[in-house]
């Protein structure tokens, strides 16, 4: 079923929610947007100026690691200073006060943690564009004395060991981390209600919890401003905009 009436939306998902045990919130970026962080696919989209470097080529070139951190920094200077909006908030209060235990996030800009849902609590498919780390030995560096580096060199910083520093993030053609894919997966099987954010859905594997949490029996709720691949599969679709529908459910 699809709504779009905002009325409707409040009170259909306010019932899902009160009937719920075990709650898991999936969010894109669409949940970012009105923080002032552009998503993907949208036309003008900032990320269309300054395309993601594929991970081979990041590995195989000097060129292309520069190129991928002169565009990170640009990337980065366009949302300084971006703070957590209406659907992270109402998440965080729905964390806190129940029916959802888990957020799992293909977004990298560290917002539901920033909105003051525990680290333990989230699951980061796409890492965390907030820091930096070595390929090889895994040390946590910070971005702004990446910056530094860089901008003094011209040249991608390196680690100690020799390891490519990268912005701890899964860039496109990186592996998928396993321990958060095991722990989405845990999460995704243990939900009676599904609720899919600002995704469109077609990142996969990310993409593919929906569909498993709904095959498992769990209620699939999708809230989105367009239309997705798993609409007719969901039990419940709004139609609108994230921050409009959720606002009720923040503090
Ligand atoms: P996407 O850009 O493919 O889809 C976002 C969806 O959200 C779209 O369908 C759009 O219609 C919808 N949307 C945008 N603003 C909305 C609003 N205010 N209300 C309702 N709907 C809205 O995003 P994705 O599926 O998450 O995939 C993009 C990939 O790129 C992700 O895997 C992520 O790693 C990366 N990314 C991350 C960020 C971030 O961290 N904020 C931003 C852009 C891209
Ligand atoms: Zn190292």
């Amino acid at each position: 079923m699809i709504v779009e009436d905002i009325g409707e939306s409040h009170a259909r998902l306010g019932d899902l929610l009160s009937r719920a045990d075990f709650a898991v919130a999936f969010t894109g970026a669409g949940i970012s947007t009105e923080c002032g962080i552009p998503d993907f696919r949208s036309k003008d989209s900032a990320w269309k100026r300054h395309p993601p470097v594929p991970f081979d080529e990041f590995m195989a070139s000097a060129q292309a690691r520069a190129l991928t951190w002169r565009r990170k920094f640009a990337m980065d200077d366009l949302y300084a200073g971006a703070q957590p909006g209406r659907g992270h908030r109402a998440l965080a209060r729905l964390v806190e006060a129940g029916p959802v235990e888990a957020i799992i996030t293909q977004n990298i800009d560290g917002l539901h943690e920033a909105s003051g849902v525990p680290a333990n609590r989230i699951v980061e498919l796409h890492g965390n564009g907030t820091y930096a780390a070595c390929l090889d030995c895994n040390t946590r560096y910070e971005l702004a004395d990446m910056r530094r580096c860089f901008e003094a060199s011209g040249e991608a910083p390196s680690c100690d060991c020799g390891g490519f520093i990268k912005s701890a993030t899964i860039a496109f053609g990186q592996a998928m981390p396993t321990q958060p894919m095991r722990r989405a997966r845990d999460a995704t099987m243990a939900c009676d209600l599904f609720l899919a954010i600002g995704s469109s859905l077609v990142v996969y594997p990310a993409a593919a919890f929906p569909a498993a949490a709904k095959d498992n029996g769990a209620r699939l709720v999708i809230v989105n401003r367009d239309p997705t691949p798993l609409d007719s599969a969901a039990d419940l679709v709004l139609r609108g905009d994230i921050g409009e529908v959720l606002a009720p459910f923040a503090f």
